[in-house]
């Protein structure tokens, strides 16, 4: 699939025209490879969307210096982890990238610099997902990078302008875990922290009610919060989603549920 393609697309009006958006929580690598509630969960929100021109994924795991797209034919499978099973380095997630939307989402983003990349591939919070959303992996898929010098306002600001290409048919995906603190993660004893639960529901809250401001002022709610986004870059894929939301879009959440003590899932489609 070429920009062609991306460009010929009928540009509409009405946001019930607009690609939907995702965020998802993509938690523990080895959903990538089990079937459980929250890969069912992946696998049932693909069916209801419209086939995408191509897929642009924002993920926790792909923070640099300065803003960088993914701009290479065949981006490699990045097994950006340590210590899983064998079978899990063995996962191949082949699409194709595409230079061309690359190139096209340089160009709209004019409030930062945005440079071509051509070593990244797709890191494991893009392709974890990807395999259960598209297991074809026959959709182009590009990444963006997360500047980690930028405020989560600099990133709100720049998720806006990626708009155009929800309307040519782009699918735009934020992958994290809006819940996320691997210091307190707990392997044997699934039991919720009471923290995570207060932080996962005020976080819901503020999303339903289109706080972005609160959201994006993160630090200052409260102690639950603290605990629930230590660090910033599992949370800001979150932002260029809620950054890309019309005001009356519909918001629905799903694998909304905690896994491994203190990270939570809980995922959302913006959008028809
Ligand atoms: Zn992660």
């Amino acid at each position: 699939m070429d920009l062609k393609a991306i460009n010929n697309l009928p540009e509409h009006n009405g946001s019930e025209a607009l690609m939907p958006l995702l965020f998802v929580g993509h938690g523990n690598p080895m959903n990538a490879i089990l079937q459980n509630e929250f890969s069912l969960g992946w696998q049932q929100v693909a069916k209801a969307l419209p086939k995408p021109v191509a897929i642009l994924c924002i993920s926790a795991h792909w923070e640099t210096e300065g803003t960088f797209v993914t701009a290479v034919d065949k981006p490699r499978t990045i097994h950006d982890f340590y210590g899983f099973p064998k079978e899990l380095f063995n996962v191949e997630y082949p699409a194709p990238g595409n230079i061309t939307l690359a190139e096209e989402t340089k160009s709209i983003i004019t409030a930062t610099k945005v440079e071509s990349d051509f070593n990244w591939g797709l890191d494991h919070g893009c392709w974890c997902v990807l395999k259960h959303l598209y297991p074809l992996a026959d959709f182009p898929v590009i990444q963006l990078s997360l500047d980690y010098h930028k405020s989560p306002e600099m990133h709100y600001e720049l998720a806006g302008e990626l708009s155009s290409l929800r309307k040519k048919g782009v699918l735009i995906i934020g992958s994290g875990n809006i819940v996320h603190n691997l210091g307190l993660i707990s392997w044997h004893d699934n039991q919720e922290y009471e923290w995570v639960a207060e932080a996962n529901e005020k976080l819901k809250q503020l999303i339903t009610s289109n706080d972005h401001r609160k959201l994006m002022a993160y630090k200052q709610l409260g102690n639950a919060v603290q605990l629930a986004i230590p660090t910033p870059e599992h949370f800001l894929p979150l932002l260029y989603i809620l950054g890309l939301k019309n005001e009356n879009e519909q918001i629905s959440f799903f694998n909304d549920k905690t896994e491994l003590g203190s990270i939570s899932m809980t995922s959302l489609k913006i959008g028809y």
